[in-house]
């Protein structure tokens, strides 16, 4: 089985990204296409596994 999938904001850039729920792992995975923002959590622990956005690391060198 598939885990199902939501749209939500995402939380680096605003637009509409996408949420999965991996159902055998119990990770939750959103990933943006606007900005390439990604992470990765466990929906048990909420702990996040991987993250990744792009914008947040580049400011602080500007
Ligand atoms: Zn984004």
């Amino acid at each position: 089985m598939i885990g199902h999938s939501q749209q939500v904001h995402c939380p680096n850039c605003g637009h509409l990204a996408e949420r999965h729920h991996i159902d055998p792992d119990q990770l939750v995975r959103t990933q943006c296409g606007a900005c390439d923002y990604l992470m990765i959590t466990c929906a048990r622990t909420g702990k996040v596994i991987e993250a990744y956005a792009p914008g947040l690391f580049a400011t602080s060198a500007c």
